[in-house]
């Protein structure tokens, strides 16, 4: 098995089933309208949005995000990843009548068990929702700058990206960068190549979240291999909402070649039925990767994550580690067979 590693996750969207419906019960709720075989069921954007927010709705309290935080780093931690960034919204937990700090704290504390059972790293990405405009964003970044919290340690923006152009909230990202925040964007999902074009140019990311349709423009997708911007790619997530109508004809493989920096991310994993384990194996059913090209992609991962450079090189030994171990394996299998 693979090391992993996950950059791209919306926390309230990777409420495991059971987990929604074990808060369900807490609060006497009733979950029927978005929940049917021990699946979120959802037919369109609209619908999705409703059962996400609906879902969402049942984590009100600091224990409930600890344990939302906790269950799905232990979760991931079972499928072999050993560093996960999720994407957090305080205008989630102000909807839900929570205040940020007990928010943040909360999921701060369930990635402490997870680690403390696990040794799984974690960190939290704060992110303001582009279709709420520019004054909301700001809000967000001038909230998480004031508040400084250990574990989070990336900015980054979300939502609907048809709306508003990215230099409008130029500003939220100069002050979030000016703290030494890691910077990402979600761009090239819904939208085209210009999307992306646009972000770089406005919010000198180091990574963008999505960013498959880069593949639109020959120029920009030297520009990204040359600047060496990460994309935070979610095959999985892109298939389900339709931004391509199959793998064959998602672009990873392509901008790989290309030289892009690639990875492989779950987004919201139980609305698109899928996690980061399985996200590997597409890439290796669709896309051709081998176990050596798959731990390559973990090593990208590593090396953009928003983390501190000694905690990076503690994973990436650790994924040399394993590689040397996984490597003798192969050499002693070879022996026996050809014996
Ligand atoms: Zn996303």
């Amino acid at each position: 098995m693979v090391l992993k590693a996950e950059l791209h996750c919306h926390i309230e969207g990777a409420a495991s089933v059971t987990l929604v419906e074990r808060k369900a019960a807490k609060y006497g709720a009733d979950v029927s309208g978005f929940i049917r075989g021990g699946k979120f069921v959802w037919h369109d954007f609209t619908s999705f949005l409703h059962a996400y927010d609906q879902a969402s709705m049942l984590f009100r309290t600091q224990e409930d995000y600890a344990d939302l935080a906790e269950d799905y780093l232990l979760a991931l931690s079972r499928q072999d990843c050993i560093h996960s960034e999720v994407f957090i919204s305080t205008d989630h937990a102000l909807s839900a009548g929570l205040d940020p700090q007990a928010y943040i704290e909360g999921l701060a504390e369930g990635m402490r068990r997870a680690k403390d059972a696990t040794g799984i790293e974690g960190r939290l990405i704060a992110t303001g929702l582009r279709h709420k405009g520019p004054d909301a964003v700001l809000a967000a970044a001038q909230y998480i700058v004031d508040h400084p919290h250990p574990l989070v340690t990336g900015f980054g923006m979300a939502g609907d990206e048809r709306m508003h152009h990215p230099k409008d909230f130029a500003p939220a990202f100069d002050l979030a960068r000016d703290a030494g925040l890691g910077i990402t964007v979600h761009a090239g999902e819904l939208s085209g190549w210009e999307s992306v074009a646009d972000a770089l140019d406005a919010l000198k990311p180091s990574r963008i979240g999505h960013g498959v349709r880069a593949i639109e423009n020959p120029d920009l997708v030297k520009r990204l291999a040359d600047e060496q911007i990460l994309l935070e790619c979610c095959p999985g997530s892109n298939i389900s909402l339709g931004v391509y109508p199959d793998f064959g004809a998602h672009p990873f493989a392509e901008l790989a070649r290309a030289g892009v920096a690639v990875t492989l991310n779950s987004d919201d994993p139980p609305y698109f039925h899928t996690d980061l384990a399985r996200e590997y194996e597409i890439a290796k059913t669709h896309f051709g990767y081998n176990e050596d090209m798959l731990t390559a992609v973990t090593a990208t991962a590593l090396k953009a994550a928003f983390v501190d450079d000694e905690t990076r090189a503690a994973l990436l030994a650790r994924l040399d580690a394993d590689k040397t171990v996984r490597a003798g394996d192969e050499r002693f299998a070879g022996s026996v067979s050809s014996s």
